[in-house]
């Protein structure tokens, strides 16, 4: 017998080893092994098994079987097939990366025990007399009498006695000891409060999911506000009432206790966040009690979509538009796109829910391919903001506001309502240079300019972590004249606070707010609907609502409109959007002001005029005329090196071999250089996906071959951004 195995190893393929007779009879798919590679022990997942006559006797044998069940159930080893086939990613760093650390470092699987310590028969009857020599035993045992039930460790600490106080009593046969697997406490009853009646446009959208049982992908489109977390709380039940599980994933940024709080007012069931802050044992915890089926509701980021789930019911995804869902590193997938193939493998419904949904899905709602949901009105029946573009052309600015933009701020504040001020840009300015001759402080390291951050006094570059003291004169010319230019939230907030002095400002971007617990604290500061004036980058666009903020204003609306990235305006649209939805309740009109140098520009025009569904239509118009995604395909090769040579070289030999789909030939990078390195690129595009995956077969191949020594290159399938 032949195993074939999964290695967490950057190749292409499995590796064969011979199964020893004592194992056959313990070795399946999916489980773990331990074998030995080159020079090392590795652990590897067993991905096929077969019997061959002429067992090449020359191949290693399998060392150890760690599990006694699969880590890896079969809908998750043939989603990690699917992504290695997909995004063209070595098989065995996918299972890896599908897998709690702990037991990619070959910790146990088993479910974790915990003892229970129970008086016995002989143990009741006792006297203090009897124990009078152990004093430490006759305590301990009179802690146990008042837990006839069943006695653990945590318990007992808490009580001052120790496991081996308990144990004594069990050598005496006064007490026994049994192991159990840790079991959540579950509520009496599945709704731990009345659901909110639907609206007819909710009605209609849950009746829509609930007719179609099996696999379905809906998109639920709906401005924020608009109650799509009530639809999505309405379909959780009906799964729970199953004995379901529901996965619920979320942008990183917009996961807080907040998500969860939303689940846990509604549902009794034990439920988790899976958030980067959970540390690894928790994690592993987790996935047991996933695997059981005991955690019934699964809210978490990307990564959650490998939850094990036991008796999956329902995926939602939150936000889908959001580019989080795409994973950057290492192993390289989409989320959404996953949870997609996931759900109808699993032969389960699918939502993907957004005010602005991306221009990939819209098109495959278009197309027929998803199902359409709308949900247009707020249910707190607000009237949509009212949305100006103010041209900013030859105005004075401070601190990038115009006067017109601080006079409606003003007036918002005396009114004592809140006023957002959106920036996407953190730090204090986005450069320093010299006013006599121009000299302006670089990175040494990357081909970008370093932001400098006030509060900390130093120039920072937000690329390559780079930092430096701010220089007080220029080292060309001498001079002392030094101009911070460009301006970032902290500038902003330092002028609101100079012309707001009594009010209070909350800075939110990732300087200020470095975890979700400050942000807990910010946001109940902010829902305490005191006048006062939020700043901040994309983290204010995300999931929060603002029920006080009447007046938003986007400061560099222009940023991302003109971009080399052809997502960039609809990244930049969705957020547009996104932030002005923040404004306005029940019975205040919001007010939103889009500064803007380009006035006419067409796509910003139709956002104001139409709304986003038909600026979305507009773009996508944009993509078909251009041919791009989603009309067409695209793969992208990176490539860094220690010299602009290196990398073109590497680039241009991979061109030479895929011409066929690659129109535009290597690229520099639009952060040529970063971190010492310098980055090309090499986009392979086809209107065809099987033709594109089938021309690019051998691609990982071929890069592996060309690499020189010192050449670094990885392959990103729909790539999202060109970084
Ligand atoms: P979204 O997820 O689209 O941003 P939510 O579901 O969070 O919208 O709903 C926004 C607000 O409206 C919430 O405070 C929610 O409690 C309320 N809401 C949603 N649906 C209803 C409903 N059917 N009846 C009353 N209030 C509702
Ligand atoms: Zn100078
Ligand atoms: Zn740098």
């Amino acid at each position: 017998m032949i195993a074939q195995i999964a290695l967490p190893v950057p190749l292409h393929q499995c590796f064969s080893y011979r199964l020893p007779q004592h194992m056959l009879e313990r070795v399946s798919l999916g489980l773990r092994v331990r074998v030995s590679f080159g020079s090392r022990m590795l652990i590897g997942v067993v991905t096929g098994i077969e019997t061959t006559e002429c067992g090449d006797a020359s191949l290693k044998l399998i060392e150890e079987v760690l599990d006694d069940r699969p880590v890896l159930a079969p809908a998750m080893l043939e989603l990690g097939h699917f992504i290695s086939h997909y995004y063209v990613q070595p098989i065995g760093e996918v299972f890896f990366h599908m897998l709690p650390a702990l037991l990619r470092q070959g910790q146990s699987s088993r479910l974790p025990t915990q003892s229970i310590w129970q008086p016995t028969a002989l143990g009741r009857l006792i006297s203090a007399d009897d124990l009078r020599r152990a004093p430490r035993q006759w305590r301990a045992l009179q802690v146990l009498l008042e837990f006839p039930s069943g006695l653990s460790r945590q318990v007992a600490q808490l009580h001052g006695i120790t496991t081996a106080d308990l144990d004594n009593l069990v050598r005496r046969e006064l007490a026994g000891r049994t192991e159990t697997h840790e079991s959540l406490p579950e509520g009496a009853s599945l709704l731990a409060e009345v659901p909110l009646t639907p609206s007819e446009e909710q009605a209609n959208a849950i009746a829509h999911i609930q007719a179609q049982p099996g696999f379905g992908c809906h998109l639920l489109e709906g401005i924020t506000g608009s109650g799509k977390t009530e639809v999505y709380l309405h379909l959780i039940a009906d799964v729970l009432n199953r004995g379901q599980q529901a996965l619920v994933l979320v942008p990183e940024i917009n996961l807080t206790p907040q998500t969860l709080q939303r689940f846990q007012q509604r549902f009794n069931v034990p439920m988790i966040s899976l958030h980067s802050e959970l540390g690894d044992k928790e994690r592993l915890r987790a996935w047991h009690h996933i695997r059981t089926g005991q955690l019934r509701l699964i809210v978490g980021t990307r990564s959650a979509l490998f939850s094990p789930m036991l008796n999956p019911g329902l995926i939602i995804l939150d936000e889908e538009h959001d580019s989080s869902f795409k994973q950057h590193e290492g192993v390289r997938y989409h989320a959404r796109d996953l949870a997609v193939y996931l759900a109808r493998r699993q032969g389960i419904p699918v939502i993907l829910g957004s005010a602005t949904p991306s221009l990939e899905t819209l098109n495959n709602a278009l197309q027929g391919r998803y199902n359409h949901l709308h949900l247009h009105r707020r249910s707190n029946r607000s009237t949509p903001p009212l949305t100006l573009i103010q041209d900013i052309r030859g105005q004075e600015l401070q601190a990038g506001l115009s006067a017109a933009s601080l006079g409606h701020i003003k007036e918002h504040l005396q009114r004592k309502q809140q006023v957002l001020v959106f920036l996407n840009r953190r730090g204090y300015a986005t450069s320093v240079l010299c006013h006599d001759c121009g000299w302006k402080v670089r990175c040494p390291h990357c081909s970008v300019y370093p932001t400098l951050h006030q509060n900390i006094g130093r120039m920072l570059c937000h690329h390559c972590g780079w930092s430096s003291y701010i220089p007080q004169s220029c080292p060309d010319c001498n001079g002392s004249r030094l101009i911070a230019s460009g301006t970032g939230t902290e500038r902003l907030e330092q002028f609101l606070q100079s012309m707001a002095t009594s009010l209070p400002i909350w800075r939110m971007d990732r300087d200020n707010i470095p975890n979700h617990r400050v942000l807990e604290h910010t946001l109940a500061e902010i829902h305490q609907n005191q006048p006062g004036i939020l700043v901040g980058t994309q983290m204010l666009v995300k999931g929060h609502h603002f029920h006080a903020v009447s007046l938003v204003v986007v400061v560099d609306t222009d940023a991302g409109l003109f971009s080399a990235d052809f997502r960039s305006p609809e990244r930049s649209l969705q957020r547009i959007h996104q932030v002005a939805g923040r404004s306005g309740r029940s019975n205040i009109r919001g007010e939103v002001i889009l500064q803007t140098h380009d006035p006419e520009h067409p796509l910003l025009q139709c956002l104001v005029q139409s709304g986003y569904p038909a600026v979305a239509k507009l773009m996508l118009q944009e993509r078909h005329q251009l041919n791009l995604p989603p009309y067409s395909y695209q793969v992208l090769v990176h490539c860094q090196g220690r010299s602009t040579e290196d990398v073109q070289k590497f680039l241009s030999e991979i061109h030479a071999c895929f011409a066929s789909i690659s129109p535009y030939g290597p690229v520099c990078a639009p952060i040529e250089k970063k971190a010492g390195l310098f980055r090309a690129h090499l986009l392979l595009q086809a209107s065809s996906r099987p033709m594109l995956h089938q021309k690019m077969a051998s691609l990982p191949n071929v890069c592996r071959d060309k690499a020189r020594h010192g050449i670094r290159w990885w392959i990103d399938v729909d790539p999202q951004d060109l970084l």
